[in-house]
């Protein structure tokens, strides 16, 4: 790179992700449009020329305009296509409504999401409103509260449960826990499925085992799957499906119109792990 051009790049405003001390993700900022602490994280929003609208909290991406699809098709759609008759799904997280959005082209009745941060949810119907309408829709039940309270407490049961925590960092830690997962499972009805996103295979592998081990003693099905993030750490994510009766590969029906990532062959090639893996789980 030129000095003129390093100069240039000097003096743009950018945000810098690490992944580790020494490498990570950057985006040049072409417009901030919102930052704040909330009472539970640092929010951020920016326009980036090539990701068009970028949210980040405590500095972590968390969605973008042009790769948001990735990972919330990925999230939702494999769970409800083996699920036998979707009704009533929970997601705990998700306050940008890109989950939900993706839930909703389902024929389901009513989805309740549990977003401890209603400032998430606030900047996501004012800076992104490809994802927020759903967050607005009539079938949507929209409550304000700790992910990991609300599962301990209620006595009502779902069919599907969605885990769109943040990374395990914050107010999002104790949803990458034992004990969170043991109350989701009561939570469960019969049949049920849970689907929660599992970190970075390439650079978080020990904490996708450790969730292994003790996943594996609370479900009789746990099988992890991923597909490509852009902009999450190495480019790559894992999810982890759960079920005691559902086999994640016994897909029914056809899925929604307008998908831009999911399709069958996609679903059945997700959880297709590489060696480094798979080795690492056993
Ligand atoms: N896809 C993103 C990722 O993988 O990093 C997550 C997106 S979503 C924005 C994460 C949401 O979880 C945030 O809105 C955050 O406020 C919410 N959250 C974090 N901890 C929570 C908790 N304990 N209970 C409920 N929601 C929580």
């Amino acid at each position: 790179m030129t000095q003129e051009k390093k100069t240039q790049r000097k003096n743009l405003l950018e945000e810098k992700e690490y992944h580790t001390p020494s490498n990570g993700l950057f985006f040049q900022i072409k417009k901030p449009l919102f930052g704040r602490e909330s009472r539970y994280q640092r929010i951020e929003v920016f326009e980036n020329p090539y990701f068009g609208r970028v949210l980040m909290l405590d500095g972590l991406v968390q969605t973008t305009e042009r790769d948001e699809f990735f990972y919330h098709e990925m999230l939702v759609h494999p769970a409800l296509m083996v699920h036998p008759r979707p009704r009533s799904p929970l997601v705990i997280g998700g306050g940008d409504g890109g989950v939900l959005k993706e839930i909703l082209r389902h024929p389901v009745e009513t989805v309740c999401l549990v977003e401890i941060d209603p400032l998430v949810i606030d900047v996501s119907k004012e800076f992104f409103p490809w994802l927020s309408p759903a967050l607005k829709d009539e079938r949507t039940e929209l409550l304000i509260s700790d992910g990991k309270e609300f599962v301990r407490q209620t006595e009502r049961e779902f069919d599907i449960i969605f885990v769109d925590s943040s990374d395990p960092v914050g107010p999002s830690a104790s949803l990458h826990e034992k004990n969170f997962f043991t109350h989701l499972k009561k939570c469960l009805r019969k049949d049920g499925i849970i689907a929660a996103q599992a970190g970075s295979p390439f650079y978080q592998m020990d904490s996708i085992r450790k969730k292994n081990d003790f996943l594996k003693s609370l479900f009789k099905i746990v099988r992890f799957y991923s597909s490509p993030v852009p902009t999450y750490p190495g480019g790559n994510w894992a999810f982890v499906f759960l079920s005691d009766s559902v086999q994640p590969l016994d897909i029914k029906g056809n899925p929604p119109e307008g998908l831009k990532y999911y399709n069958p062959d996609i679903h059945r090639a997700a959880f297709s792990l590489p060696n480094f893996f798979k080795e690492k789980l056993d």
